[in-house]
C-alpha cells in the first residue's frame, strides 16, 4: 500500500537535493490549520463513525493558494487492514462525502491522489485562498472501524469493545517554505502534520461507553466534549469495558485507562508504576512535561499521540507470560514520545530519526537499564528472570549487532530515505509490514546517540539533550538545527565524524 509514491516524492527524498530547503522563489506559500472543530457520531453496533470536521485555515504566506491538500488515512488504512484481517470485515470502507467552504452549501471539487489515495486535493481555483486570508473548510466523512487488534479500528473482547479512533480524522497536510509535504502514508510509518492546532471535539456514543482523549474531557450521558490546545495529532478512544485509574505524578494528572479484561489487577498496578517511573525519568533526563495531564489507554498496539498514548495489553489478557521486561520498555517508549514527538516536533517521515532516536535511546539504553521500582515489581510478579539484567544484556547484544551492520559503510544517513532503504534491503525486512524507514529510525538513530554519549561524556550529552528540548519546545525541530546545537556542545573531531557519518546536512 505504501509502495506507490507520488510524483514529487522521489525527488523530495533524493539524497543531494533536500526538498525542505526553502524554495528559490520570492513568493512563498505557507498554510496552516489553527484549529479543528470535530463532531463525531459513533455507531457502536455497526462499528462505524461519522464525522463533520471544520478546519480553520490561514494563508500566512505570500502566494495565493488555488488548492489545499488534506490527508484522510482511512482511504488507505481500511482496505489494507481488511485485506490483512478479512474476518468480519467484508465490504468495509471509508469516504469523504463532501467538502464545503465558509458555511456555504457549495461543494468544492476534491479527489484522491492516484498514487496515494490517503492524499486528497481540494480545488480552490474558483476562489483562491488569498494571502493573509482565512477560510473554514467543512469536511463530511465516515469510516468503518474494522474488527482487528491494532491501533485503529474495533477491538472485540468477551467483555466488550474498544474503539480506537486514531489516524482517522481528515487534516490539512503540512507545508513548509512553499512546499507541500506529500510523502506517502504507510501502515507502519507515521507521516503526520507536525504543526500544532487546537481541538474542540464532541463525541456521540451510547452512555455505556467511556470516552477518553487529550486535554479536558467531559462526558454527560451520550455526549462527550474534548477540548485540547496545541496538539500535533488527535486520538480518541471509546469502550464499554474500560475503567480509569486516576493519579498524579509530580503534579501531572495521569489517567491510566485499563480494560476490564484478563489480569486486570496486575495490569493496573504495574502500569501505574511504569507510568510513574517513566514520567519521573523523562522529567529528570530531559525537562518538565509540557502538559498538565496525560492519558494512557490499554489496547492492542503501541502508539503515541499528543497527550495520549495506547499500549498493548495482550500480555495481560492473552495469558502468555513472556517478554515481561519488554512491557516496561514499550510503555516507557510511548511516554517518551511526549517529549520527542509532542513537545519537540519533527516531520516523522523525513526526519523520523529525531523523535524515534531520542525516544528509543533514552528508553532502551538508559531508563530500561536502570534499577527502578517497576522492574522490581515485574520481578516479583513474574519471577522467571531478572528484568533489569535481561534489559542490560539485550541492549549490549542489540548494539553489537547494529554496529556490525554498519561496518564497511562510509556513511549511513538517518535523514536520507535512500540510505534507510538500502540497509532495510540488507536486513531483509518484510516490505509489506515494515516500512523501510521504520527500523532504522528507531535503532540506528538510537545507536548514533549512544555513540555520541560515549564521545561527549554523560554531562555534556545530557546538556545537549536538554538544549534540544528547550530550543524546540512546541516547535518543529530539524536535522540542521540539531546538528548546530550538538556542535555548540562538542565540536571535537570524534563528534564531527559521527555527525558526518549519520547526518546528511548542508
Ligand atoms: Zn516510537
Amino acid at each position: 500500500m505504501a509502495s506507490s509514491a507520488l510524483p514529487g516524492c522521489a525527488q523530495s527524498q533524493s539524497a543531494d537535493t533536500p526538498a525542505y530547503e526553502a524554495a528559490n522563489n520570492e513568493q512563498v506559500a505557507s498554510v496552516r490549520a489553527a484549529s479543528y472543530d470535530i463532531q463525531i457520531s459513533l455507531d457502536t453496533d455497526g462499528n462505524r463513525m461519522e464525522q463533520v470536521v471544520e478546519m480553520n485555515i490561514n494563508n500566512d504566506g505570500s502566494k495565493d493558494l488555488d488548492a489545499l491538500y488534506l490527508r484522510y488515512y482511512p482511504y488507505g488504512y481500511v482496505p489494507f487492514l481488511i485485506s490483512e484481517w478479512p474476518e468480519g470485515n467484508e465490504g468495509k470502507s471509508a469516504a469523504i462525502t463532501s467538502v464545503t467552504r465558509d458555511g456555504t452549501a457549495d461543494q468544492l471539487p476534491f479527489a484522491s491522489d492516484a498514487g496515494d489515495n490517503t492524499l486528497v486535493k481540494v480545488d480552490l481555483s474558483d476562489s483562491p485562498l488569498k494571502v493573509g486570508e482565512s477560510l473554514i473548510l467543512q469536511v463530511n466523512a465516515w469510516t468503518d472501524l474494522p474488527i482487528l487488534r491494532g491501533r485503529f479500528g474495533t477491538s472485540v473482547f468477551d467483555e466488550g469493545k474498544l474503539f480506537s479512533l486514531t489516524f482517522c480524522f481528515p487534516y490539512l497536510e503540512y507545508m513548509k517554505n512553499g512546499e507541500w509535504y506529500l510523502d506517502p502514508a504507510s501502515f507502519e510509518l507515521e507521516n503526520r502534520n507536525p504543526e500544532l492546532a487546537d481541538y474542540h471535539v464532541t463525541v456521540e456514543a451510547p452512555d455505556t461507553f467511556t470516552v477518553v482523549g487529550p486535554g479536558t474531557v467531559q462526558q454527560d450521558g451520550t455526549l462527550t466534549t474534548i477540548d485540547a490546545k496545541d496538539l500535533r495529532s488527535l486520538a480518541v478512544f471509546a469502550s464499554d469495558c474500560m475503567g480509569v485509574d486516576a493519579f498524579e505524578v509530580q503534579g501531572i494528572s495521569i489517567s491510566n485507562c485499563y480494560l476490564n479484561v484478563g489480569d486486570v489487577e496486575n495490569y493496573r498496578m504495574l502500569t501505574r508504576q511504569y507510568l510513574t517511573d517513566a514520567f519521573d525519568s523523562f522529567i529528570e533526563l530531559v525537562g518538565p512535561y509540557h502538559r498538565d495531564c496525560f492519558t494512557m489507554v490499554e489496547g492492542c498496539s503501541n502508539m503515541e499521540f499528543s497527550g495520549v498514548a495506547i499500549i498493548n495489553g495482550d500480555f495481560f489478557y492473552d495469558g502468555e507470560v513472556e517478554g515481561y521486561q519488554d512491557r516496561f520498555a514499550h510503555l516507557v517508549h510511548e511516554v517518551g514520545h511526549q517529549w520527542f514527538y509532542d513537545a519537540v516536533g519533527n516531520h516523522e517521515y523525513r526526519e523520523g530519526w529525531i523523535d524515534e532516536g531520542f525516544t528509543s535511546y533514552l528508553t532502551d539504553s538508559e531508563i530500561a537499564c536502570r534499577d527502578s521500582e517497576s522492574l522490581r515489581m515485574v520481578g516479583e510478579i513474574y519471577p522467571e528472570g531478572n528484568a533489569l539484567e535481561a534489559n542490560i544484556a539485550e541492549r549490549e547484544m542489540v548494539r553489537m549487532g547494529l554496529e556490525g551492520d554498519l561496518v564497511g559503510l562510509d556513511h549511513y544517513y538517518l535523514n536520507s530515505q535512500e540510505d534507510k532503504e538500502s540497509i532495510s534491503t540488507v536486513m531483509g525486512i518484510e516490505r509489506e509490514f515494515m516500512f523501510p524507514g521504520q527500523l532504522p529510525d528507531h535503532f540506528y538513530s538510537a545507536l548514533f546517540l549512544a555513540q555520541l554519549k560515549d564521545a561527549m561524556g554523560d554531562e555534556e550529552f545530557y546538556a545537549f539533550v536538554r538544549d534540544v528540548y528547550e530550543t524546540y519546545l512546541q516547535k518543529i525541530a530539524d536535522t540542521e538545527g540539531i546538528k548546530q546545537i550538538l556542535l555548540e556542545h562538542d565540536d571535537s573531531d570524534e563528534v564531527k565524524e559521527l555527525v558526518s557519518f549519520y547526518l546528511l546536512t548542508s
